[in-house]
């Protein structure tokens, strides 16, 4: 563990406590191995005058919802010092009242809820308090000879037992420091918990906190054997989809599930203890809201998915009925992470962000977990103290609060063709902001580019190569773990070819775009979408198809084509549950389709100006690609759950069709 002290930068923030807080706290947060999202806190005490002009002691702690990585001065909540500190003479106080009591003592009721470990900070000693969950520390904790070790590793510290986050704790420690002069003290080591480091500069408390855990860092090193195992790892795609499946469905919603088959990962899940030592518990019982206590174990043998995934359901309702008091509202049964035997580690979440969180700290754990292994034995605490924390009352508060809306595609994964410009990015968009992972495709190289700051991926690929389509559907499981809708949207528009002058080229080239590669695109899809979440087929078709135009026959038979595709789709896949709808658009000239000139030849034919050609519909108005994106969006949706084989136009209105 080294320091990150620079003194140049530090000189910016002299006379400033609060900047120089945010400062050293940001340090902190660049390791990982320190703490991670979220965890963690610091506080600085200061003077300051209060509205009326009179001195108050202010005690700036983090807030719930930052994070020590990236945190800025609004991120911490000042705090009345005095009656903080008066808290912990209390005899008790229940955690849900700490929480309010100290919003209370705010000084701006506009900043954020102060942490539940206000109350230490409060009345630990020192002007900056800086609080980690260390990995090496608490692995050295979670060890059978974990007190010894520490004891022997920190005589300058005063060390304490394991106990519950919240007043209690806050009680502890004000027991066992009153009277005691900490003015020799390096610092606090709480068991199964973390460090606290703390000191009237900014510097001295920080590196206190490094040279501490460089301590343990060190004894690990000295004494864990080698590198980590790795293995090879070749999951199967259909496998994950099944996985991912069970998972949703115990959850009640659809998950997103990230595969971790990293050489390390896979090493992991290789090792023939893997189920003994993946299955005995967290690093800290904090990450059980993430997390859940221990993973879901996925055999590696074909087909054995969701029996897994209701085992593990049915231990977790066995460990709520053994742990649960009444009022306590179980969780729900569902994994948030699995040990895949031989493939890697899963994390199931809403979103991929939520997956990479959860992936971070699985990586932190399996190394901890094997490090600990290697040090004589892996011990978590029991599962009494992670129950707890997991249905901690300040948890269940923010459970009985509710999550809010959520996005009507959460949790799903779309894939997009044609997706960098036009209908296909506007329906990336749509379907992203609905909550959706989303992967477009596009046979330009900057479709990545352009569909990022959407908030999609994007991944190069020729529709029309099957092969290459195929893969891209197998990285995007391979990546969000399945795929539940899928958008075929691209195509090529070449006018002004009446049947007499009628090039070969054009037609072979608007049948293979348009038709041949969405049916090779549709079939390579099915066996995933089969294990989909609400799985749906959106077809992109044109108003041409009821109602075609002269000049553009190969156009006009590629997208009937399409339509007699979609609708034999939907009466093929109905039984397996997907539904295949089709939108019928026109008017639409914000794509790639429409050059100026193709506009230009367009309303030439129809005697018009292009003004006149654009609004020649019936409501007299053009349709963006947003607007068929969101028609897009909404037929993926609950709306349309009953609907399959519908034929929608979204054309302004056209006589010929109505
Ligand atoms: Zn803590």
């Amino acid at each position: 563990m080294k320091s990150r002290w620079n003194e140049a930068e530090a000189k910016q923030f002299a006379g400033d406590p609060l900047a120089m807080r945010v400062y050293t706290s940001r340090l902190l947060g660049a390791d990982e191995d320190l703490v991670m999202h979220g965890g963690g806190n610091t506080s600085v005490k200061t003077r300051e005058t209060d509205f009326f002009g009179d001195p108050v002691g202010v005690l700036h702690i983090k807030g719930s919802g930052w994070d020590l990585k990236t945190i800025e001065k609004p991120g911490f909540a000042p705090l009345r010092l005095e009656p903080t500190r008066r808290l912990a003479t209390l005899d008790t106080l229940t955690d849900l009242d700490m929480a309010r009591l100290l919003r209370s003592f705010l000084l701006d009721p506009g900043a954020p809820s102060p942490s539940v470990e206000a109350i230490l900070h409060a009345i630990i000693p020192g002007a900056f308090v800086d609080h980690t969950h260390a990995d090496s520390v608490v692995t050295l904790s979670n060890n059978p000879r974990g007190e010894r070790l520490l004891a022997d590793l920190y005589p300058d510290c005063l060390i304490l037992p394991y106990i519950m986050p919240g007043f209690i704790l806050s009680k502890q420690v004000a027991d066992a420091i009153r009277g005691l002069d900490l003015s020799e003290c390096a610092g606090i080591i709480l068991h199964h918990h973390g460090v606290f480091t703390f000191a009237d500069d900014a510097r001295t408390s920080y590196e206190n906190m490094i040279g501490l855990v460089d301590r343990a860092d060190r004894y690990i090193a000295e004494r864990a054997p080698g590198p980590l195992p790795r293995a090879d790892s070749r999951p199967e795609p259909l496998r994950l989809a099944a996985v991912r499946r069970a998972v949703s469905r115990v959850r009640g919603r659809p998950q997103i599930a990230m595969l971790d088959a990293s050489p390390d990962g896979a090493g992991y899940a290789s090792r023939a203890d893997i189920e003994a030592i993946a299955s005995r518990g967290p690093i800290t019982p904090d990450h059980v809201i993430r997390t859940k206590r221990t993973p879901a174990i996925i055999p590696a043998e074909p087909g054995e998915g969701a029996p897994a995934v209701d085992a593990f359901a049915d231990d977790y309702r066995a460990y709520f009925r053994a742990h649960a008091s009444p009022g306590h509202t179980m969780l729900d049964p569902a994994p948030r992470a699995a040990v895949w035997k031989g493939r890697g580690t899963i994390a199931f979440g809403d979103s991929a962000k939520e997956c990479a969180i959860i992936a971070d700290i699985a990586r932190h754990t399996r190394r901890a977990v094997q490090t600990g292994e290697a040090l004589g034995g892996w011990q978590a605490l029991p599962p009494r103290d992670i129950f707890d924390l997991e249905y901690w009352s300040l948890e269940q508060a923010k459970l009985a609060k509710g999550a809010g809306a959520t996005p009507p595609h959460q949790g799903k994964v779309a894939i997009v063709t044609g997706a960098a410009r036009g209908i296909g990015r506007a329906a990336c968009e749509a379907l992203a902001e609905a909550g959706a992972a989303v992967v477009g495709l596009d046979i330009d190289p900057g479709v990545a580019d352009a569909l990022r700051a959407h908030g999609a991926a994007g991944i190069a690929c020729d529709v029309t190569d099957a092969g290459a389509v195929r893969r891209a559907i197998e990285q995007t499981v391979l990546t969000y773990g399945g795929l539940d809708i899928i958008v075929c949207n691209a195509g090529i528009f070449r006018s002004g070819e009446r049947l007499e002058a009628h090039t070969d080229d054009t037609w072979d080239r608007s049948l293979a775009v348009n038709l041949t590669a969405t049916q090779r695109f549709i079939t390579a899809a099915i066996p995933f979408l089969k294990l989909g979440c609400s799985p749906t087929i959106l077809v992109v078709g044109s108003r041409n198809v009821p109602a075609p135009g002269a000049g553009a026959a190969a156009y006009s038979v590629s997208k009937a084509g399409l339509t007699q595709l979609a609708r034999v789709a939907a009466l093929e896949l109905a039984e397996s549950g997907i539904r295949v709808n089709i939108v019928h658009p026109d008017a639409v000239f914000d794509t790639g389709i429409w050059t100026e000139d193709a506009l230009r030849r367009s309303a030439e034919r129809y005697g018009m100006t292009v003004e006149q050609y654009k609004t020649k519909n019936l409501l007299r108005r053009e349709i963006t690609s947003r607007e068929v994106a969101a028609l897009l969006s909404t037929l993926a949706g609950p709306a349309f759950a009953a609907t399959t084989g519908a034929q929608i136009p979204i054309d302004g209105g056209d006589p010929r069709v109505i």
